[in-house]
């Protein structure tokens, strides 16, 4: 039987680590219970849900391997029975792998890539949304795209910016479809970002490496795009829909 929630429900994908981890801290900190799934990094998730605890908030996690489209409808399964609601989705979980070229690229490394920053998305979306309009207070969903969406990702990330550049296409035709059930559907770009994800992607000091080239002279912290992700969730932007915000530094 699921537990009646008195704050809303915020569900943010990849809260183990990097940018999903800063945004359930604001999340709970602006008032939010805050669902957090992980994939490998379980202590990661622990350390994200006492965050979210001294923020004032209630943590659940869920472990979901978003390269299986079939974890998806499970997790909100479980999502129901521990709290039959939900307000809010941040669309945050997502891979780079290593840098390379069209040479470089394969139809398997291609379709786990679109399959965990694509196709998870948009079926995490769904969910959120049919669960969003079962409630009476409409929804707000943030997809975390990139600023590599407008930029290309030449000789690194072809994949992956193109990965989020139909991310920027689907969170515009989501807005649209769902507006008038006063569900709002926006995405964040981050620029380079100070994050684990640069070392997955076999460059671990790219951040340091970039930040004196780019216009702010830095990379940006997580934090700084998470402000900006909850204030995209919040009843300041009440009237945002269909927008793609970029928090770069400039880039
Ligand atoms: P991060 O520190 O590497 O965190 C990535 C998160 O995604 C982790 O919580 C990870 O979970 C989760 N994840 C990875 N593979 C998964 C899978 N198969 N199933 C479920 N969850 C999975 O990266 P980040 O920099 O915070 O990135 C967060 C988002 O911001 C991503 O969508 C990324 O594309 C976007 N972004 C980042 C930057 C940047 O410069 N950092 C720039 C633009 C956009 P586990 O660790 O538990 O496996």
């Amino acid at each position: 039987m699921s537990v009646a929630a008195s704050r809303p429900i915020c569900l943010v994908t990849g809260g183990s680590a990097g940018i999903g981890a800063a945004t359930a801290r604001l999340a709970a900190r602006d008032g939010y219970d805050v669902a957090l799934t992980y994939n490998s990094d379980r202590a990661g998730a622990d350390a994200t849900a006492d965050a979210v605890g001294a923020a004032g908030g209630e943590a659940a996690l869920f472990k979901a391997d978003l390269s299986d489209p079939d974890t998806v409808e499970p997790l909100f399964q479980s999502l129901d029975a521990r709290w039959g609601r939900l307000d809010a989705l941040v669309n945050n979980a997502g891979i780079v792998d290593m840098a390379c070229g069209i040479d470089g690229l394969t139809a398997a490394r291609i379709t786990r890539m679109l399959t965990i920053n694509t196709t998870a998305a948009m079926l995490v979306a769904q969910q959120a949304v049919l669960r969003m309009r079962a409630g009476t207070a409409g929804g707000a969903i943030v997809n975390v795209s990139s600023k590599a969406a407008v930029i290309g990702g030449a000789n690194m990330y072809l994949d992956y910016a193109a990965s989020k550049g139909a991310l920027d296409t689907f969170t515009r035709g989501l807005a649209l479809e769902e507006a008038a059930r006063g569900i709002r559907v926006n995405a964040v770009r981050p620029g380079v970002i100070a994050t684990a994800i640069h070392g997955k992607g076999g460059v671990p000091d790219r951040a340091s490496a970039m930040g004196p080239d780019l216009p702010m002279r830095r990379a940006g912290r997580p934090e700084e795009v998470a402000e900006a992700i909850v204030w995209l969730l919040s009843s300041k932007a009440s009237y945002v829909t269909g927008a793609i915000l970029d928090v770069a530094g400039g880039r």
